[in-house]
């Protein structure tokens, strides 16, 4: 079974940082303590007032917003972490658990975030084979970006049980599995595994990605690191406020995600249909590629230039350009499957056969 991540030798001597509202909660207090304004101060015209939430700082360590979570997954307060966005809950986990002459270990095709972070911070990047000894984190995204394909979870319990580091699954898109009835990481969270952290966020399935609020789910463990490297008031009072009124109204998301994966299967068939190639996606993107001889970076600059639709480049996935498409609503994936067959020449368009793509992507 999996035991526990080290720490970052970094955080060895570092206690949580204490700020004045992480030290008592509740409306019977007067707080006098932490350098705040009065509210009877506060910014008030005829046309504005702050609302009273917004005149003392938020609660540090969200508990509000942890106690409906932890709640909702059978899970304790402690093994939650409310950050500004998956964004913020990456670059922590970086801190708190790579060593200064550590490693993380990331898969390819993949969200560019988890390497990024990692190099801003000055620590080293492998691609691809995981090497125990010398990686402290590896990040798994599942459903990945761009590809939209699920890691099965028996491979993601294997990896956790022969690494010693932390396994990340980044499950920014984890709804999408849960209305298919698929595993989420989660539950190995609650069978007991010490060294898997699971990031989930309000920005996709719940749609409010301008509010900033992500969660990280985890062992207390792992936990107790990520509020050491935190930053005291990481989400602000609003954002709290909303995400705690979006995790009541699951069932709106639900059907928003629901009808969301209908009309990414039309998409998906469209573009079949027009002869290219997509990888089987369970989410609302997916990445293809065009039939061959049709180039993907003309693709991209004439449907900006000319239909004004943006896509977003893939990158080189097995030897060859690619694109991942977004959902739009049903007149938006017209528009855009309409724009995609200008590209295609028919004769040409079929059998645009790739045998690795197959083998690796199932196609
Ligand atoms: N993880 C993945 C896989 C993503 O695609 C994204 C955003 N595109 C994020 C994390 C960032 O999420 P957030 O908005 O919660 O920071």
């Amino acid at each position: 079974m999996s035991t526990s991540p080290n720490p970052s030798a970094n955080l060895k001597n570092i206690r949580p940082y204490q700020s004045a509202r992480s030290l008592c909660k509740g409306d019977e207090y007067i707080f006098m303590d932490a350098g705040e304004i009065p509210e009877s101060f506060a910014t008030s015209s005829t046309s504005f007032k702050l609302p009273s939430v917004l005149c003392s700082y938020p609660d540090p360590s969200a508990d509000q917003l942890r106690d409906q979570i932890a709640d909702f997954y059978d899970l304790d307060q402690s093994n939650l972490i409310i950050t500004s966005g998956i964004d913020e809950c990456i670059d922590l986990t970086i801190k708190a658990f790579v060593q200064p002459d550590g490693s993380i270990c990331i898969t390819p095709p993949t969200f560019p975030l988890y390497k990024f972070a990692a190099e801003v911070q000055g620590r080293k990047v492998i691609e691809d084979s995981i090497d125990s000894a010398q990686d402290d984190i590896v990040f798994l995204c599942s459903p990945n970006n761009p590809t939209g394909t699920v890691i099965p979870l028996e491979q993601i319990a294997e990896i956790a049980d022969q690494f010693n580091g932390l396994v990340v699954v980044d499950e920014a898109y984890g709804e999408f599995l849960d209305v298919q009835n698929l595993l989420s990481a989660i539950s190995l969270i609650q069978k007991g595994y010490k060294n898997i952290l699971v990031y989930r966020t309000f920005s996709k399935a719940y749609a409010a990605a301008g509010i900033r609020v992500g969660y990280g789910i985890a062992a207390a463990g792992v936990i107790e690191q990520l509020m050491k490297a935190k930053l005291p008031y990481n989400v602000n009072s609003l954002s709290q406020s909303i995400a705690c009124a979006l995790w009541q109204d699951r069932q709106r998301m639900q059907e928003r995600v629901l009808k969301l994966i209908k009309l990414s299967e039309e998409l998906v068939n469209g573009l079949r249909e027009q002869g290219c190639k997509v990888i089987d996606s369970i989410t609302h993107f997916c990445t293809f590629w065009l039939p061959e001889g049709v180039d993907a970076n003309m693709v991209y600059e004439k449907l900006r230039d000319d239909f004004r639709i943006l896509v977003r480049p893939a990158g080189f996935i097995n030897g060859r350009e690619a694109l991942r498409v977004s959902t739009g609503d049903a007149e938006q994936n017209r528009f855009f499957l309409e724009a995609i067959s200008s590209f295609i020449n028919k004769e040409d368009s079929h059998d645009s056969h790739d045998s690795d793509v197959l083998d690796r992507f199932n196609l």
